[in-house]
Order: C-alpha cells, then structure tokens, then sequence
C-alpha cells in the first residue's frame, strides 16, 4: 500500500522513490516508504486548498470538529501498544518512553478536542448604538505542518490537533527518518470521519518533499518544528509570499543549581534533564550552571551516575537510554565534543561512540560531562542535541543569571533552591519560554511552549497554541445605513 495521503486517497510518489527506514540501535529494516517530490508536495497542497476553499469543513461546527479530534483520541488509545513499537523502531527510543508519547499525543488530541470550540470573538462597544462590531476567529487556511524525527507523533500532534481544531486543512511532511507513526495517525483520522482533502500526508526529506510548503502561494500558514538553520531557510523562503510562519527551534537549556537545593532530587534530575532519549530532545538541560561552593562534590557525584548509565536498544529493558538517530547526528555530536576537548574543554566521563557488544550495530554515544568549558566553546553555545553535558560555575544570583541567558536561544530552563523567593526571582530573570523551579521537563498540553529569542516564534499548546491556527476578523454593521453628507452625499 502507498503512504501518502492526498485528498482521502493512499497514493505512491509521483516518481517513483523509496526509501528505507532502519533502526539507529541495530539498523535492522524497519519499513520501505514512498520519497516524494515536489511533484507529490504540490497535489496535496492542491488537496488541502480545494478542501479548505469548496470543502465544508472550515465552515463545520467548532464542536464537530472538536468531537472529531476526541474520537482520535480514542483511537490513539487503542492502538497505543502497536504506535509506540513503531515510534521505538524508527527513534530507538525505549518502548516505555514511547509509550509515554503516545499517551501525550493522546492528550494534545483530548485538550484541542475539548478547546476547539472556546475562540468564539467577542462583540465590541463602538459607542454608536446603530452598529453592531464583532470581532471573529476564522482559520488561517491551508497549513504546511513539518516535524522532526526526535519526539515523531508528538511534534505532529501538537500541530494537526490544533489546525483541525480551528478548521484548517493541513499538509503534513513528517521527518524523512521516523515517519511511520504519522502514517498510522492518517489512517485514524481517515476511521475518524475526517472529510477528504482535509489532511494530507506526504513523506519524503525537506528539500524536495519540504520546501514547497514554505513557497507555495497556496500555503497559508508554514509551522516548523527542527533546526535553527532549517528554520531560518523556511523562514525566508515564507517571506516570498509574506506566510504566517510558526517556528519551534533548539534550545541550549540552562539548569541552574544552588547550594540550597534538594541536593539528592536535583542531582537526580540533572541526569534525566540531559540524558533523556540521549539528549536528543530540544530542552535537555545540556549547561549545568552550578553554585562554585557546591560544584565539586555535586559534579564529582552526577560523573558516578553517568558511568553507570546502562545503553541499550528499545525493547531491552534494563536500558536507561539509546542510540542517537543517525550516523550523520552520531558524527555531529562526537565533532562537538571533540571541538570542545581541542579548545580545552576536560572530559570527565564519556566522550565517544559506545561500541561494546550489540551497541557498535547501533549509533550509541557514552553519557558525556565535560569541565573545563568557556561560553565562547560550540560545545557550550551550540545545540549538540546529544549526550553531553557541560558544567559551568557560578558565585551569586547575579552571576547564575547572566550565564544562564548567555545564549541566542531560549527555550527552557531550570532553576533549583529551597528558597520559594529565590526560586520565582530568577526565573522571572530567565530569558526562556518555559521555566521550571524545582523540576525538570515536564510540560501539559493545556500550557504553552515555545522560545524566546532564536529558538522560535510563536507557541504551541495551551490557547496560544490554538490561535495560531486562526485569523481575526473585525464585522462591523451598520444596522441603521443613512448617507454621511460628505462629498455632497445626501443632498440629491
Ligand atoms: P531539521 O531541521 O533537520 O529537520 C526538521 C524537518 O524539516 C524535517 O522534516 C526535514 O525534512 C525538514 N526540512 C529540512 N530542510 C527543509 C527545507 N529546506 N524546507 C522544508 N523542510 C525542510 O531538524 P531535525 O534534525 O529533524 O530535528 C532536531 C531539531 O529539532 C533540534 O534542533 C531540536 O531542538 C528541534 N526541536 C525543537 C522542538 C521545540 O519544541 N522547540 C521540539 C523538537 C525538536
């Protein structure tokens, strides 16, 4: 069966490509899969303008829409068991975090289902009793959605969900290395009732499947989720046709401990902020900045952990973390690393490709902290979106700030004391779209996400990430219409 979905129908790249989809932890074949061209990109952007334009589901009830968006859902759920084997194939990532995911996805689908009818525009008092002033939401129209390979459904949850919410039509470009979840999740909304056209599914890698959705005049609206230099090419291509661009870009996440913290918690966290999922995830806690009294002892312990971390494919339970998704993302971390070492950066644990038994099948990269670093490093201003974890000290509030915004990006960050009043001053210092005091990662769908400064625009999630899908509208009638009386009307 072909894998695109172009106006309700199962279709094969125009051209004819394939390509194969192999796991990073073993490289065993995991799916052969149609490799679109702009050819493909730009039938389903005629798709989803037909369906938007002479379709009716822009002019659907907000509450069918969102009873759809719950039926999926249930769907997810159902089929949990099989999308998250499919999610670690493609990722490596462990099953049980895929399950996770999956759970996740399921409730971005549950919150924009349940919100989907709350934009509902407002009437606005003009002062004259013979008009009545509205003010609507409309969706934006026909959206470019393209997601990357490190969190595969939940980056496209948290753009279709939204976009059907406020009645878009979509067309989808998934990562060219871990699709075959969005596959699924197409066949689900095909079982959800969701009318032709409406979302559109081609696979393929950016340049050719990709980039006509940023060109396009026909798209309304490109919403990036990836790198920074990916986004700043879509960024400037959208610019032709003046788009509404949305981006989610990296991060290069400060995680900001004091002496005063829960030691034993933060020391804990530390470890799961920056080597979750290998720390290929956008705000993994890769800057360690640490209060200079408590650094030793702190760092010395978090290196103990990290040598113990045990690497392992997806279903091997007593794995802690797995490969990085590519040899191409394996080269780039080990480059960063070995940058860091050449300008002076000490490595205290880690620092190389893991090759021991089964992982030399697989792009497996040792938990990594190095000391010794200077802001100016790549190794510290870069995403590296990788294992690796570089310390930094600090000797006052102050201080823990200014390294703390020391970035063009702003993603996340966290900030760790018992001192409630300490805790809520920095963080109100932070420049970051998401701050955690006390914790780290966790996010809900009904908060937004999204950077400040270079790691985006926009937001996903929460209202904002609702809004983002649609335009405003002011109606103004004049319910009693009587000539002005300039330019001579009225007289005749
Ligand atoms: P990437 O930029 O290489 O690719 C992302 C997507 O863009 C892929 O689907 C790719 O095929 C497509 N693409 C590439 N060139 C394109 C072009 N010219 N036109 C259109 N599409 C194009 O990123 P990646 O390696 O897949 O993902 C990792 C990055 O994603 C990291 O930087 C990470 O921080 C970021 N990320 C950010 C968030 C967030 O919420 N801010 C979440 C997850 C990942």
């Amino acid at each position: 069966m072909p894998e695109n979905f172009i106006g309700g129908s199962w279709v094969a790249a125009e051209l004819g490509g394939r390509r194969e989809i192999r796991c990073p932890a073993d490289g065993s074949l995991v799916a052969e899969i149609d490799e679109s061209t702009s050819v493909d990109t730009e039938a389903a952007i005629a798709a989803a303008r037909e369906a938007f334009d002479h379709g009716p589901w822009s002019t659907t009830s907000a509450r069918e829409r969102g009873d759809l968006l719950l039926r999926v859902a249930d769907l997810l759920q159902r089929d949990k068991a099989e999308m998250a084997r499919m999610e670690s194939l493609d990722t490596g990532k462990r099953l049980v975090e895929s399950e996770i995911d999956i759970d996740d996805v399921t409730s971005v689908f549950r919150h924009f289902g349940r919100v989907a009818d709350s934009e509902g525009g407002r009437v606005v008092d003009t002062g004259m009793p013979s008009v009545v002033s509205r003010v609507v939401r409309e969706p934006v129209g026909v959206c470019g959605l393209i997601t990357p390979w490190n969190y595969p459904l939940l980056q496209v949850s948290w753009k279709v969900a939204p976009a059907l919410a406020a009645g878009c039509t979509f067309v989808l470009k998934p990562s060219e290395l871990s699709p075959t979840t969005a596959i699924h999740l197409m066949k689900l909304l095909d079982e959800a009732g969701l009318p032709a056209g409406v979302g559109n599914l081609v696979l393929g890698d950016g340049p050719n499947a990709g980039a006509p959705l940023s060109e396009d005049p026909r798209v309304d609206l490109v919403s990036f989720t990836g790198g920074l230099g990916t986004g700043k090419r879509i960024m400037a291509a959208a610019s032709g046709t003046v788009k509404k661009v949305a981006l989610e870009l990296g991060g290069k996440n400060p995680n900001i401990v004091f002496a005063d913290a829960d030691r034993a918690t933060a020391l804990d966290m530390a470890m799961t902020a920056v080597f979750l999922h290998s720390g290929q995830v956008c705000s993994a806690g890769a800057r360690l900045v640490v209060e200079e009294s408590i650094a030793e002892e702190f760092v010395g312990a978090l290196v103990e952990r990290a040598r113990e971390i045990r690497l392992g494919g997806p279903f091997d339970e007593k794995a802690e973390t797995g490969a990085l998704i590519s040899q191409g993302h394996l080269d780039k971390v080990t480059a960063y690393v070995e940058a860091g070492v050449a300008e002076g950066a000490k490595v205290l644990v880690g620092g190389k490709r893991a090759t021991e038994g089964e992982l030399a099948n697989g792009y497996f990269f040792e938990p990594t902290i190095l000391g010794g670093v200077r802001s100016g490093m790549s190794v510290v201003r870069d995403e590296s979106f990788g294992p690796v974890l570089t310390v930094e000290t600090f000797t006052d509030e102050d201080d823990a700030v200014r390294i703390a915004n020391d970035s063009i990006y702003g993603l996340a960050g966290a900030v760790w004391t018992q001192d409630a009043g300490k805790g809520q001053r920095v963080a109100a210092r932070m420049r970051m779209g998401t701050v955690w005091i006390n914790d780290y990662h966790p996010y809900v769908a009904q908060a937004e996400w999204g950077g400040y400064k270079q790691s985006g625009i926009g937001r996903e999630l929460g209202q904002a990430g609702l809004e983002e899908y649609l335009e405003t509208k002011h109606v103004w009638h004049n319910i009693a219409p009587a000539p002005s009386g300039w330019f001579g009307g009225g007289s005749a």
